[in-house]
């Protein structure tokens, strides 16, 4: 794939806890297994993708925040995860003044897509892991993407927060990037047994038909660990059930741009 430019996917969901930084750490280590090079940027102040990678975000004297605000180079801030085998561009809590910082710049929704703009070339994918909410940061990171990916737990309030991020998804491809689609939904720390979550599962394949993946990511204790040992659960345990789930997701990632590049 080289010399064709990265896809750049946002893991976004305004709401917490839904699994977007388990999913942007795993599916960073999944594609980097399958040779695909692949830069993750922690667009989040708390800096738990930056932590789940095995950096401490405490020794980053550089950051995405430097990165925004044009006093750094992405290519100079970027460094290699800690054994995930893909790169890290770092966040901690400075970047939580980026917000305030950056409302009387110019091009301020733009800063991100402009510093990807001269690393994209050394990457099959770039993958973002957004904050819980829509706000600045997250809007760098969407007029940025090639396209979004929504992870989500399948219980009864997630079809409403999910409209509001499609309407935000809408108004960003009318005004910043046009060229923004939404990749695919991904059910989350999904319970099999619950039938809730499938009753739920159910309503998001009527409503967006192939955007759901295949691949379903069980809750599984594993998954929840391997932070703690800073370590994507493909590292800390490639036998899991969470593991070999993240892994299937990465491959129908990779198969879905395959086909679409045939196809085109
Ligand atoms: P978000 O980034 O959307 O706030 P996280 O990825 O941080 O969500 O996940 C929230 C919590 O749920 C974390 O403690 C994480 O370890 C846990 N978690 C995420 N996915 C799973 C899973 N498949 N199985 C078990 N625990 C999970
Ligand atoms: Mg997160």
């Amino acid at each position: 794939m080289s010399g064709k430019k990265a896809h750049i996917l946002a893991i976004t969901n305004q709401k917490g806890g839904v699994g977007k930084t388990t999913t942007a750490v795993n599916l960073a280590a999944g594609l980097a297994s399958l040779a695909q090079r692949v830069l993750l940027v922690d667009l989040d102040p708390q800096g738990n993708a930056t932590m789940g990678s095995g950096v401490d975000k405490r020794d980053c004297s550089q950051t995405v925040y430097q990165v925004l605000l044009r006093q750094a180079e992405c290519g100079v801030v970027r460094r290699p995860a800690g054994q995930g085998g893909y790169d890290l561009l770092p966040a901690n809590r400075e970047l939580a003044g980026a917000e305030v910082e950056l409302v009387a710049e110019p091009a301020r929704e733009h800063r991100l897509r402009e510093a990807l703009g001269t690393v994209h070339q050394d990457y099959d994918y770039i993958l973002i892991d957004c904050p819980p909410a829509l706000n600045l940061l997250t809007v760098n990171a969407l007029a940025a993407a090639h396209a979004v990916l929504i992870p989500m737990q399948c219980e009864y309030y997630a079809l409403e927060g999910l409209s509001d991020l499609v309407n935000t998804v809408r108004k960003v491809k009318a005004s910043l990037n046009p060229g923004i689609e939404i990749e695919g939904l991904l059910r989350a720390m999904f319970d099999p047994r619950n039938t809730l979550a499938q009753q739920v599962s159910e309503q998001l394949k009527r409503h967006f038909g192939d955007k759901v993946y295949d691949t379903v990511i069980p809750r599984n204790v594993r998954v929840a660990e391997a932070p703690s040992h800073g370590l994507p659960v493909l590292n800390y345990d490639h036998h899991s059930k969470g593991a070999r789930s993240y892994m299937d997701l990465a491959r129908e990632i990779v198969e879905r741009r395959a086909r679409l590049h045939t196809e085109a």
